[in-house]
């Protein structure tokens, strides 16, 4: 039995073989490493897999080394393949896998697949024919942290004006709240707009500026032909980003956008989990024909 494990802040999602998916809790233990590595330990080894494919946001080395997660710093460091005594384990970063998830599910005659993911912060993921593109040491397409405004807002990176702390759940709160807006969560300034709130439709309009410009630079970099926008922000969103693509080709060049489709997330919350699995799989299958 394998399967795939995606390790958020606040979640852990797993996607079994028969298609089941489950979603833990583990924002009780998030700040305790050793806690934390218990409850996964519990997550991971249940029904005694044979491998697991386990995504997580951040920085994950070409060995498997989580180097640095904002969202879960005590992991910083951690190498699961060490820790979990799984025969087989493959570890990724979440968009990453998620970009795979939508490739091999939804696009697999896709040639340059680019998956951003807009939540807590923004992840990117680049799929090539099928493989993922990791870069040197495993850190390529932190499309988050290119920076879109000098001396810009503050990022949750440490640097300013990257795109995350425009484009992100934290970015668009400070937009709304620079406008004299109050409020805790996205959500909220979304369902305000959805009302007719006037300083929640100017910072939708706002945020919607600086996802156009962040996009056009992604697109005229990468020249993707699927472009899957996903993660709670977008999905809490997608009514305002109806004509996104059609904003977007106008603002590229005519042959990258002669190319390119965007489209939402069809797999959403558990893209990663499933990705994982997917990764893991193919993976296996690999190692097994280099044996016969
Ligand atoms: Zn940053």
């Amino acid at each position: 039995m394998i399967k795939g494990v995606d390790i958020g802040g606040t979640f852990v999602k797993v996607a079994y073989e028969d298609g089941k998916k489950k979603k833990f809790f583990i924002g009780d233990v998030k700040n305790s490493k050793r806690k934390l590595l218990e409850r996964l330990k519990e997550i991971i080894l249940d029904d005694k897999p044979s491998g697991v494919g386990i995504a997580v946001a951040g920085f994950i080395s070409k060995d498997g080394t989580i180097t640095r997660s904002p969202n879960l710093p005590v992991l910083d460091g951690v190498n699961p393949r060490e820790i979990f005594k799984v025969p087989k384990i493959v570890v990724d970063n979440d968009v990453n896998m998620a970009g795979y998830c939508e490739w091999k599910l939804h696009n697999s005659g896709s040639e340059v697949l680019l998956a951003i993911i807009l939540g807590t912060g923004l992840g990117s993921g680049l799929v090539i024919n099928g493989e993922v593109f990791r870069g040197a040491g495993g850190s390529a397409l932190e499309l988050g942290h290119h920076i879109i405004e000098k001396g810009g807002r503050p990022c949750s990176c440490g640097r300013r004006g990257c795109w995350e702390a425009y484009c992100s759940s934290y970015g668009i709160v400070n937009i709304y709240r620079d406008l004299g807006g109050s409020a805790s969560k996205d959500i909220e300034i979304i369902w305000k707009a959805r009302s007719g709130d006037e300083r929640a439709l100017e910072t939708i309009k706002i945020f919607k500026e600086y996802l156009l410009i962040g996009l056009a630079n992604a697109v005229h970099i990468l020249n993707p032909d699927t472009l899957v926008l996903g993660g709670g922000l977008i999905e809490g969103m997608k009514d305002f980003l109806y004509d996104i693509e059609g904003k977007l080709k106008s603002r590229v060049e005519s042959l990258p956008a002669s190319v390119l489709k965007v489209r939402f997330s069809v797999e959403k919350e558990f893209a990663g989990a499933v990705g994982a699995l997917l990764y893991l799989r193919a993976v296996i299958r690999k190692e097994e024909n280099r044996m016969l």
